[in-house]
């Protein structure tokens, strides 16, 4: 697909790293596949993946989790 912030890349499979903070929590996603620009280096999660990352991070919300680090797994 065309990058839609640099409008010259083309996105590529690549593996990234996301880091979300939510209250008292930090969560730090490892290999989770993501589109990224080959030009500008611009990553695109798709919508699904966004939505498991959400529920994992709900989850570890409840938990109680202060820091975590996770290896995202399809
Ligand atoms: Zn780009």
């Amino acid at each position: 697909m065309k990058c839609a912030i640099c409008r010259h890349g083309n996105t590529v499979d690549g593996r990234i790293s996301i880091v979300l903070d939510k209250e008292q929590t930090t969560l730090v996603f490892k290999d989770v596949p993501a589109q990224v620009c080959d030009n500008c280096g611009e990553e695109y999660l798709s919508s699904e993946i966004n939505k498991e990352l959400l529920k994992l991070a709900n989850a570890a919300i409840k938990r109680g989790v202060y820091l975590e680090l996770l290896k995202y797994a399809a």
